[in-house]
């Protein structure tokens, strides 16, 4: 039985298999960073959108279920 489970975020892993978390997370979140502004209330939003008076607001990125 394989117990194979990433170090990073704990998804679990085939024998083998690199999870694709690793090195990106963190690029993910510079970039999400640069992208998005967070609001007053917490709600994060697209800058561009701001810059564009359309006001979309996205999910947080903890509402996402991991792995
Ligand atoms: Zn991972």
């Amino acid at each position: 039985m394989y117990n194979y489970r990433c170090d990073s975020c704990g998804a679990y892993l085939d024998p083998g298999e690199r999870c694709t978390c690793s090195g990106t997370h963190e690029k993910n979140l510079q970039m999400v960073d640069e992208l998005l502004s967070e609001e007053q209330d917490g709600q994060m939003m697209l800058k561009e959108a701001l810059e564009n008076g359309t006001h979309t607001r996205l999910r947080r990125m903890e509402d996402y279920p991991s792995g």
